[in-house]
């Protein structure tokens, strides 16, 4: 087994052994591009140190026979006092994970090669300056040191010299800040900084490694849903250096907009710096275009270069790169992050350039992003109050109360509180509060600051950058121009698509893109249509790629509506329940209280009208595309007063003596249809089996309906499903009595309405007979939720507040199983009773209406498994949509 690769040897498909950073070092070093020499340390490796404890045998001399080569190549030795080569080592797995490993740079500087570096470079505070950054960063992430103290001492070493930046500090200052950081080192370590240049790269290497079982990269794990197996690579990069005086820097660029999509130059550099200081934001950088006019060779190589590389990756890519006196120096690139908008737009524009075709344009962009662009944003017209402007860096519309530390975010949004986080710039130790905030508002630090990249990774509102705010979060306020207060507390309203921070908060209004699906959306903003164009296209590819259908959960004429104009063929699942509510509970309680045949009879012949008008309703709304309606299913008490309420409403009554007949009778009913556990009771199939004429009468008004509307010269096509079922048995004896009924309307009528007949699959018996019960089914509708329910012996009214948080930090679930289907359980049920029925009955047709048919992840699980259609809320259904084509292509 091989465990180092020079960056000769990789390629950009090899990220699962040599980490996204290593993996494109690699390419780029093989597509010519200039990337200083050095070697990647395997996954593999960090897998066999995290598992047993130790470095594997075999590295260790791997490694010197990699640091040999490269020593040999740059002529010079790691260290070497009078010309030392010096190396970063830096952590780079295989899904990036921003600012959480740590990266060590100037490895191999020491008290002797300090002289060396500085008359190597003719310059000795540039030695001295990259002296100490080592010192602070090994200090920090290798031996563990608090990071403030460093900071602390550096802050006081430039205010005792009363200047604000540290390229105001010469040689002689930093030389002394040397001395003292030693000094920190020792005391909180009690050990001396290690001066020998191969301890101090075998530590480094040994502190990536531990890196990856730091809380915060395992909350952002599980955040972003890595395995927490992967490990990480190491590369060992020979030093270039961006801190050799104003004619060196340090950036980070995009090919194009990460916000918008745009091609142009977009990014920041940072003169005399190293490193991180460009993100870290401690010195304001300048747009990148002003590059052109710092180093005018250096930008116009760097513009070739982005452009081999989007051609090359045939996508948006971020890099970092470092000018050292000229020259200039690849150090990063990678696919980059993008908002929702922009990986719509750029998928589209790279097909237009030919770059990519529609199939792999369906796979640049998600449901999830496209669920993002339907949320609300705010309202144009509406009055609100600026309180200024900083860079509008991952879209949205947040509203919250103003909270300056993650801590506090934490602990309010957990009592229910929305809460914007405010903060001057944000490191990792922020996660936990950025997570827990509506939106994240930073005075500091541009597109690419931590905030920005995380809250874009994480698809959160942010605004970043705003400088004209003052942000105090020692004193947990925020100062606006003109001297507006915000306390901790006081609502904020932040817009991510325009960087626009109000106080207050600012209506919201419907998205373009959800116009667009109303088909309201008329040319409008420049900026709304383009996005708007490019969903519309995206759409498109999509329904040309996928095989699923798409149907809605819909159960009135104004829902299938807006279903239909979102692109839903049918609905999926129509529940009756709610036509029993309102005002016809009376006549629910009439028939449920009924002592005899006729006051029942009474009771369904007045219900009849009614739910046959809803049906015809319905049916017209949907004209020609497939209604699945539900037979009753919820258990009947749910139709009833609440127990307790009534029981306490008869005891008073009975105390005053006036009692009334009608609600004693009620309460009576009420404690006999009282269940332990309502959701395994009198529901479903067995109400229709119990109450005579309740489905019959279902099944009238349904074929009365689908009659009208024939005779009307419409086209219904109505599907009867019946709920609960667990054995073919139950089914048989309702398909009688529902055919005989529907013969009765059909001669009646003088019509022939090809009703079709089926059940749902929600129960476990159902799914392992599911051969037989295809005797009597012409379809199979998945009930998702209740199979979940079922199969995993959940309660989902009751889990989700009980113990499903601590199964998720326990990593029992990656994510709810009601929200994704478990595709090893329920999903395997679902696969059999698929195959079993259509073994049976080759056309049977299947669908599935829970939740997780709107679910982008389940989608894809219903597709492989060969279902015909999903069914989902209206709203879902263009993410439907768009997965099953992304599944298809
Ligand atoms: P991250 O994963 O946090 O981006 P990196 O390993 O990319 O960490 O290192 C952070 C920054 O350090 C880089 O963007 C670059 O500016 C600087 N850096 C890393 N290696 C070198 C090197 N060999 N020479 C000069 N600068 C380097
Ligand atoms: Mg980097
Ligand atoms: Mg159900």
């Amino acid at each position: 087994q091989k465990f180092v690769y020079d960056f000769t040897e990789g390629n950009k498909e090899l990220k699962d052994l040599l980490g996204g950073k290593g993996a494109n070092l690699a390419e780029m070093t093989n597509l010519g591009l200039p990337v200083p020499p050095g070697f990647t340390i395997t996954t593999e490796a960090c897998q066999v140190y995290l598992a047993s404890g130790h470095e594997p045998a075999a590295l260790r001399d791997e490694v010197s026979a990699h640091l040999d080569a490269l020593e040999t190549r740059m002529g010079k030795k790691l260290g070497q006092a009078d010309d030392p080569l010096l190396v970063s080592v830096r952590s780079g797995a295989k899904f990036s994970m921003p600012g959480m490993m740590d990266t060590v740079l100037n490895i191999g500087l020491s008290d002797e090669s300090v002289a060396g570096l500085a008359a190597q470079a003719g310059d000795e505070r540039f030695a001295w300056d990259s002296y100490r950054r080592l010192i602070q960063m090994f200090g920090k992430t290798v031996l563990g040191v608090e990071g403030d103290l460093f900071e602390e001492a550096l802050e006081e070493t430039k205010r005792a010299k009363g200047v604000t930046t540290d390229i105001d500090l010469d040689a002689g200052d930093l030389r002394r800040l040397v001395e003292e950081f030693k000094g920190i080192v020792s005391k909180e370590t009690g050990r001396d900084f290690p001066q020998e240049p191969r301890e101090q790269m075998d530590l480094a290497i040994r502190a990536v490694f531990d890196s990856w079982n730091t809380d915060r990269a395992k909350l952002y794990r599980r955040q972003e849903r890595i395995p927490g197996d992967l490990g990480t690579a190491v590369n060992v990069c020979s030093m270039v250096f961006g801190n050799l005086g104003p004619d060196s820097g340090t950036g980070v660029a995009f090919t194009r907009d990460p916000a918008s999509g745009h091609q142009g130059v977009y990014g920041d550099y940072l003169q005399n710096a190293q490193g991180e200081d460009v993100v870290a934001g401690i010195r304001n950088t300048v747009p990148l275009a002003d590059l052109e006019r710092i180093d005018k060779s250096s930008y116009d190589q760097l513009m070739q270069i982005m452009e081999t590389l989007e051609t090359h990756y045939k996508d948006l890519c971020d890099i970092e790169f470092t000018i050292e006196r000229g020259q200039l120096w690849m150090l990063q690139t990678r696919v980059g992050k993008r908002t929702a908008g922009a990986a719509f737009r750029i998928a589209t524009q790279l097909v237009d350039q030919g770059l990519i075709d529609e199939a792999e344009a369906l796979q640049r962009v998600t449901g999830a992003q496209l669920a993002q662009l339907m949320f609300p944003r705010f309202d144009e017209q509406a009055k609100a109050d600026l309180l200024g402007r900083g860079i509008a860096a991952s879209p949205g519309a947040a509203v919250g109360k103003a909270v300056f530390d993650s801590y506090t975010a934490v602990k309010w949004s957990r009592s229910g509180e929305k809460v914007i986080l405010i903060r001057r710039e944000t490191n990792p130790d922020d996660l936990n509060g950025m997570i827990a905030a509506e939106g994240i508002l930073t005075s500091r630090g541009g597109k690419t600051s931590h905030a920005a990249v995380v809250a874009r990774g994480m698809g959160k509102t942010c605004v970043c950058g705003a400088e004209e705010l003052e942000v105090d979060t020692k004193r947990r306020r925020m100062t606006a121009p003109g001297g507006i207060v915000v306390e901790e507390g006081d609502i904020v309203s932040i817009d991510g698509s325009t960087g626009k921070v109000y106080l207050g908060e600012v209506p919201v209004v419907p998205s373009p893109v959800v116009e667009y699906f109303e088909g309201r959306m008329h040319a409008g903003a420049d900026d709304a249509d383009e996005l708007v164009q490019a969903v519309h296209r995206m759409m498109a590819y999509a329904d040309r790629t996928r095989r699923l259908r798409v149907r809605a959960n819909a159960d009135n004429a104004e829902d299938a509506s807006r279903a239909r104009r979102f692109g839903a063929q049918g609905i999926g699942l129509c529940r009756t329940e709610h036509m029993f509510l309102g005002e016809r509970r009376e006549m629910v309680e009439r028939l449920i209280l009924a002592d005899t045949d006729e006051e029942r009879e009474g009771a369904l012949q007045a219900l009849l009208p009614l739910q046959k008008a809803d049906f015809v309703e319905l049916f017209e709304a949907m004209d020609g595309l497939p209604v699945t309606v539900r037979l009753l299913d919820p258990p009947l008490h749910e139709f009833l007063p609440d127990i307790t309420e009534l029981s306490v409403r008869v005891a008073l009554a009975e105390a005053r003596e006036d009692a009334n007949e009608n609600d004693l009778r009620l309460l009576q009913a009420v404690h006999k249809l009282h269940e332990q556990n309502p959701m395994l009771g009198l529901r479903g199939v067995r109400l229709g089996l119990v109450i005579p004429g309740l489905f019959a009468m279902q099944v009238r008004a349904i074929a009365e309906a689908a009659a009208a509307r024939k005779n009307a010269k419409g086209d219904p096509r109505a599907e009867i499903m019946i709920p609960l079922v667990g054995t073919v048995q139950e089914l048989e004896i309702v398909r009688e009595e529902a055919e005989r009924v529907i013969a009765e309307v059909e001669a009646a009528t003088g019509t022939d309405l090809r009703l079709t007949l089926g059940t749902m699959i929600e129960l476990p018996r159902a799914a392992l007979t599911a051969g037989q019960i295809a005797e009597a089914a012409e379809f199979f509708s998945f009930g998702t939720n209740d199979l979940t329910q079922t199969v995993w012996g959940f309660s989902r009214d009751d889990v989700e507040a009980s113990f499903f948080t601590a199964y998720l930090e326990k990593g029992i679930f990656g994510v709810s199983p009601f929200e994704t289907i478990d595709r090893d359980g329920v999903g395997k049920l679902v696969r059999e009773a698929a195959q079993a029925g259509r073994a049976t009955r080759p056309d049977l047709k299947l669908g599935v209406c829970g939740e997780h048919g709107g679910d982008p992840e389940s989608v894809h699980f219903f597709h492989e498994v060969g279902l015909d259609y999903v069914s989902c809320s209206p709203f879902r259904i263009p993410v439907a949509r768009l997965e099953a084509g992304r599944a298809a292509a």
